[in-house]
């Protein structure tokens, strides 16, 4: 075998986007045991600053040590039991994992379907509060990285404690690219990854659970199936004031990459970097209409960090991504599911959202298609 030297590659499909050199070179830093007096209170700065960024206060805020989708397993395996009934909103590949989580935690899952590529509708989650009383949770994704769409939060967790359900969101794509305000908003539980607009490594899904969700879980009558995602003994570990025991080797060197990718954020304040996501989700959006090339979602439902856009007549899909790839060392991401084939999915996410990977991406594009 021999060293693994990757190609230098500027990622702009779904994630995972480019990492910032200095989360890099944080992550290059000398590892530290994970007991130490030094690396825990780096850990306490970086749930500070976790919870600045969901714009919570709430205590149980952590990064998981695994991926978006074992932050996914944490919310539903620590508040789904046996028979609960769950309103799973589905709208594109990450509602209907949702969905999957609930039926193997032994949930009942009731959907509310949505068309792929528009947000979750509001009246027909209301819909089926009102059909089933007995439900006690909402689940749904805040931005859909598979289609590009972006649902009211706001609105659809309003809608679920009214007919006194809690709320688990999928915010992967939206933390750092799109407006979230975990508190405002009162979202009872909610999971993030580090690969988006954090400009982070994968490997890492931030969480935040609420007293409501807190509630849920400490009434539990059964123990949560998994051991490894079981907060109860997760927090022995991250709480502050805890006994910090072991429970399993925190990825060290991954976590000082978090760290830098907050001090980042925190210094460029959250709302700026919504802000630059927007900006330039506008450039991009500009020069691709200008080819002739239109957008999947309405602009009102659009997330700014995955646009999602028709693949013109006659263009070959596959050839195209190759020779972007090969040629000008750029990715851009394929289309999902029922649109396999049909759309692209270009992501402009954390560090990748900058105006001269726009530049790249467009004339590429109008050098290929030419
Ligand atoms: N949820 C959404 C909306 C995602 O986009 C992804 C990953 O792309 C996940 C969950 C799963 O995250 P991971 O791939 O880090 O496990």
């Amino acid at each position: 075998m021999q060293s693994f030297n990757p190609p230098v590659r500027t990622l702009m499909g779904p994630g995972p986007s480019d990492v910032h050199p200095r989360i890099l070179s944080a992550m290059a830093r000398p590892t530290i045991g994970h007991l130490d007096p030094a690396f825990v209170s780096m850990m306490d700065e970086t749930k500070e600053g976790l919870k600045t960024i969901f714009k919570t206060r709430n205590k149980l805020t952590l990064p998981v040590s695994a991926p978006g989708s074992a932050g996914m397993e944490t919310c539903f395996s620590n508040l789904v039991e046996p028979d609960d009934k769950v309103i799973v909103c589905i709208n594109g590949v990450f509602g209907m994992r949702m969905k999957e989580n609930v039926t193997r935690l032994g949930g009942k899952a009731i959907i509310v379907e949505d068309n792929w590529g528009e947000a979750v509708s509001a009246n027909k989650l209301e819909e089926a509060l009102k059909n089933n009383p007995d439900a006690s949770i909402v689940a749904f994704v805040h931005a859909e990285t598979s289609t590009g769409a972006q649902s009211d939060a706001k609105t659809l967790c309003k809608l679920a404690h009214q007919y006194d359900c809690i709320t688990i969101v999928d915010a992967v794509t939206s933390l750092g690219g799109t407006e979230l305000r975990v508190d405002e908003w009162e979202i009872d539980a909610i999971y993030s990854g580090t690969q988006k607009c954090l400009s982070a490594m994968p490997g890492i899904s931030p969480i935040s659970f609420g007293e409501r969700a807190i509630k849920k879980l400490s009434i539990r009558k059964t123990p949560v199936s998994s051991w490894f995602l079981d907060l109860n003994l997760v927090m022995e570990y991250w709480s502050e004031g805890a006994k910090r025991t072991y429970h399993h080797t925190a990825p060290v060197n991954t976590l000082y990459g978090l760290h830098e990718s907050l001090v980042m954020i925190l210094k460029e304040g959250i709302e700026n970097s919504w802000t630059r996501h927007q900006k330039n989700h506008e450039l991009l959006r500009d020069g691709l209409e200008a080819m002739g090339i239109n957008f999947l979602v309405n602009k009102k439902d659009r997330l700014p960090q995955l646009n999602s856009v028709f693949i013109p007549e006659g263009v070959d899909d596959v050839q195209i991504r190759a020779t972007l790839l090969n040629d000008y060392n750029l990715e851009i991401g394929a289309g999902l599911g029922v649109y396999a084939g049909k759309i692209w999915r270009i992501g402009l996410m954390g560090y990748a959202s900058r105006k001269e990977n726009i530049i790249l991406c467009l004339s590429a594009l109008k050098e290929i298609l030419a």
